[in-house]
């Protein structure tokens, strides 16, 4: 048996990580594996774990022999990572040739920071069939260092269709022995049904808080209050709590705090206009984060100001402004139903209602709360 935590950098994931193990003691590893499920579950640092145990000297991912160090700085020559970038364009040029290595370089450098650091990509980049000649080639050589070869295909879901994805079914139809192919998706629906039948299938799910907890901890220096708060708002993903932590995300606390001034103070003609701004997005993404931002405010102005309780309240540099706003408030503001209601403006925004509709009607309905002549609107 290999050490029984060969994925020490993997958080959770206890099935995953066990069937691979045992696959891997019992000389069964399957050549092809499909790693699926929501974004910042894992699935790149397990792949990673995985390719470190075939790729090392010892065969037990030691983390010390040269290739799993060669690993870890994602630089093994038998190693091949493809993840989908800009397009090269037609005829192509050297200035996107540029953007693309930039791009990849990007990516490298945040997963050597951190492997689960989110790498943000372009809807429109694409695994292209260029890409995935360029990896047929390199599989069809002899392993360079090791004996064993590894690829990992990060947004195997975004992958051009259907030369890239023929393209990588037929590496898959040959496989070549000592071969471990990692494909990652979030949505394995929209890979080619053929792809998906020839690998062996890994769910990744959710992670519980309390894993988010303690990474959130150690990786951003965090309070145990704090990293608590922070695991709650990520909802089960690691990518959502560095996403938490990103300027534009603090922009939308800051909306989301003006908002909730404006609504409690009762300056509606600048709440609606607050409320515009934060619906001149395209991405969905952005309008939940705000809501998300929103929901935390209301909940720690409710400890503060309804149930006395300011030690609940994690964000330290409102308080000042929370005592000012509780004293200035002229209505009872609905609190607790203004957080079901943001969980319903999440289901409208769901059925792709428009944002500005959207939350123009959570107002609406939280304030007829307080307000009850505002039925009339
Ligand atoms: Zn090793």
């Amino acid at each position: 048996m290999a050490k029984v935590n060969v994925f020490p950098e993997v958080f959770g994931q206890e099935p995953v990580k066990k069937a691979l193990h045992q696959a891997f003691d019992r000389n069964r590893m399957p050549h092809a594996l499909l790693f699926h499920g929501p974004k910042g579950t894992g699935k790149f640092s397990t792949a990673l774990a995985l390719s470190k145990l075939v790729l090392c000297e010892k065969k037990t991912g030691c983390g010390v022999c040269s290739d799993c160090k060669m690993v870890n700085s994602l630089s093994h020559p038998d190693l091949s990572i493809t993840i989908p970038l800009p397009s090269l364009g037609e005829p192509p040029d050297r200035k996107k040739e540029e953007a693309r290595l930039a791009a990849f370089n990007g990516f490298l450098e945040a997963k050597k920071e951190n492997l689960y650091h989110p790498v943000w990509k372009e809807n429109k980049d694409l695994i292209t069939v260029a890409d995935l000649q360029t990896l047929q080639n390199r599989l069809s050589r002899k392993p360079l260092q090791a004996d064993w070869r590894a690829a990992i295909l990060v947004d195997a879901d975004r992958m051009q269709l259907p030369q890239a994805g023929n393209k990588l079914l037929k590496t898959l139809e040959e496989p070549h022995p000592n071969t471990l192919i990692i494909l990652i998706a979030e949505r394995p629906r929209n890979l080619l049904p053929t792809i998906v039948s020839r690998t062996q299938r890994f769910f990744f799910p959710h992670l519980p808080a309390t894993f988010l907890a303690e990474f959130a901890g150690k990786t951003f220096d965090l309070s145990k209050e704090e990293a608590l708060q922070s695991a709650r708002l990520a909802a089960g993903s690691v990518a959502n709590l560095y996403f938490l932590r990103a300027a534009e995300e603090m922009e939308k606390r800051a909306r989301a705090w003006e908002v909730l001034q404006l609504a409690v103070s009762g300056n509606d003609a600048l709440l609606f206009k607050s409320l515009k701004r934060v619906a001149e997005t395209r991405q969905k993404d952005e309008v939940l984060s705000f809501l998300s931002w929103l929901e935390l405010l209301i909940w720690e102005f409710f400890c503060f100001s309804q149930l006395k309780e300011p030690q609940r309240v994690t964000s330290e540099d409102l308080k000042t402004g929370f005592e000012k706003l509780s004293r200035s408030s002229q209505l009872p503001f609905p609190f607790l139903s203004a957080l079901e209601e943001i969980n319903k403006t999440r289901q409208d925004l769901e059925r792709n209602v428009s944002f500005r509709l959207a939350l123009f009607w959570l107002f609406i309905r939280i304030l007829k709360g307080a307000r009850p002549a505002l039925g009339s609107y």
